[in-house]
């Protein structure tokens, strides 16, 4: 592979219903340490082969020649991205790269105190921690792990180290967590992270979703605003997924309503997964590999016009389409368990949320 090729100015590439491709989320592992039930329901599963997982020289070879082609976001997420070993050091490398302007993570927290520090170090620019419940039992029964401490310790280091912009993010499903809406805006005040909640998606292993568990962002408000008095929504153009709102006290927060109010039309978001496997949609049956041309020895250039090629193809609107599925057949299981079972890459896990 030539990596010593002369960089090109990036130019906006548009799919087919001309939105640019600007967001990569990088999935740096499948594996994780908590088994969400809506993510990783079971406890075994199959992964993905340890010789395919890429190397951090080639997620950042590939993500320069994402940024040729307009990328100037990227968000490490997985599995649990502090699983993999060292992978500061990936946001070290990411940062060489001058056409990348904002690095973020999404972690579960759970290794995040000892690891804050090499992150902020490395050029991180901002965390996102999921946080779904602040209740050490309900944590446990949720993830089938007791570590909801060091998950707060994690959240407590962010500030600390000196990063800024923290965002805590909530998946709020009925009969689980719709009681600590409240307690999760207070504690973000007290943390000084912006609570983000997201409406429980039936994504990839999320086999125990149904309609009637989704806490909705009408629901989600009308909770709220009776608590606090009038929301306002916070006027921005933006393609961020979360819309976002202000209590009377200033204190702002966002709601991603991926369910009941799918925001396909103006997604610039794709995703790597850690064997290098391109997925235009998290709800995408099947992905590119890249991988194979990158170890191929296939040039900059070449594995860049793949890029702009099928991006320009782009007609993906997953959460859209599952929507409109409620007026024709109802809205089954997505993804048949046995075929899960078979390849992990249809999994939430392994393509990042
Ligand atoms: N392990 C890390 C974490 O949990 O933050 C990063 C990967 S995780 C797949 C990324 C995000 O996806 C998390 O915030 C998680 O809550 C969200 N997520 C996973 N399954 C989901 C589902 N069925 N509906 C909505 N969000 C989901
Ligand atoms: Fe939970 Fe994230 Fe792990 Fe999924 S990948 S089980 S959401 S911690
Ligand atoms: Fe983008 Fe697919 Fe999510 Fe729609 S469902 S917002 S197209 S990733």
């Amino acid at each position: 592979m030539d990596s010593g090729e002369a960089v090109t100015l990036p130019h906006m590439v548009k799919d087919s219903w001309g939105r640019p491709l600007r967001s990569l989320r990088i999935s740096v592992t499948d594996r994780c340490n908590l088994r969400c039930q809506y993510c990783m329901p079971e406890e075994n599963y199959v992964w993905l082969p340890r010789e395919n997982l890429l190397t951090f020289e080639e997620i950042a070879l590939l993500t320069n020649m994402f940024s040729d082609q307009g990328i100037d976001r990227v968000r490490i997420t997985g599995g649990e991205p502090l699983l993999r070993n060292n992978v500061a050091e990936l946001i070290r490398m990411l940062r060489q790269n001058p056409c990348i302007q904002d690095i973020a993570m999404t972690t579960n927290g759970v290794l995040l105190s000892e690891q804050a520090q090499a992150l902020f170090d490395a050029g991180l620019h901002r965390v996102t921690v999921s946080l779904d419940t602040l209740k050490p039992e309900r944590f446990k029964s949720l993830t089938r792990r007791d570590t909801l401490d060091q998950v707060f310790e994690g959240i407590a280091s962010v500030g600390r180290v000196g990063f800024s912009g923290l965002k805590l993010d909530t998946v709020t499903m009925k009969g689980y967590n719709e009681d600590e809406l409240i307690p999760l805006l207070e504690y973000g005040k007290q943390v000084k992270g912006e609570v983000r909640f997201i409406e429980y998606m039936d994504v990839g292993g999320a086999n125990d979703w149904s309609a009637d568990k989704v806490l909705s962002r009408k629901e989600i408000l009308k909770v709220v605003s009776e608590y606090y008095g009038t929301v306002e929504h916070v006027e921005e153009v933006s393609s961020a997924p979360a819309q976002r709102f202000r209590l009377p006290d200033g204190t702002t927060f966002g709601i991603i309503s991926s369910t009941t109010m799918p925001f396909c039309s103006t997604c610039d978001r794709s995703r790597l997964t850690a064997d290098g496997m391109w997925y235009l949609c998290l709800y995408a049956k099947s992905g590119l590999d890249l991988r194979k041309p990158l170890r191929m020895g296939r040039s900059r250039e070449d594995i860049r016009s793949i890029i702009q090629s099928v991006w320009e193809t782009r007609k993906d609107r997953g959460a859209e389409e599952r929507k409109e599925l409620e007026q024709v057949s109802g809205r089954g299981r997505y993804i048949d368990i046995d075929r899960l079972r078979k390849d992990p890459h249809l999994e939430m896990h392994a393509r990042g949320g």
